[in-house]
């Protein structure tokens, strides 16, 4: 006996789109030019490289993905951008995951920075 179909349950489209409620908009997302100097694109290189082309995140060890050169203490925190000892290679997930907690931890930094007394 042929096993039956599973029905297929169409939806309709939202009628309502998400709107941006926040308040404070974060700063437009500007690449440093830093990025696209030789020196850095060499750093990168050296840093991937002594990886072995694999993720450094704890625990990750992720291989054949794309891998992104990540500064460990980040350039607008005054990480050193040459220092191949400030580099790490991590993939998409944990590069992300990593900036977006540097950004909350920065924000929030800004937001709890204790008044002088
Ligand atoms: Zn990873």
């Amino acid at each position: 006996m042929p096993k039956p179909k599973a029905a297929k349950l169409s939806f309709l489209a939202p009628r309502l789109t998400a709107i941006d409620t926040r308040t404070a908009q974060p700063a437009p997302k500007v690449a440093d030019p830093h990025y696209a100097t030789p020196e850095h694109q060499a750093w990168r290189a050296a840093v991937i490289r002594r990886a072995g082309g694999m993720c450094q995140a704890p625990g990750c060890g992720r291989t054949g993905v794309r891998l992104f050169a990540d500064h460990v203490r980040e350039l607008r925190d005054g990480g050193d951008p040459l220092d191949p000892a400030n580099g790490q290679a991590l993939c998409g997930a944990h590069h992300t995951a990593k900036t977006a907690s540097e950004r909350a931890r920065r924000q929030g930094e800004r937001y709890h920075r204790p008044r002088p007394a």
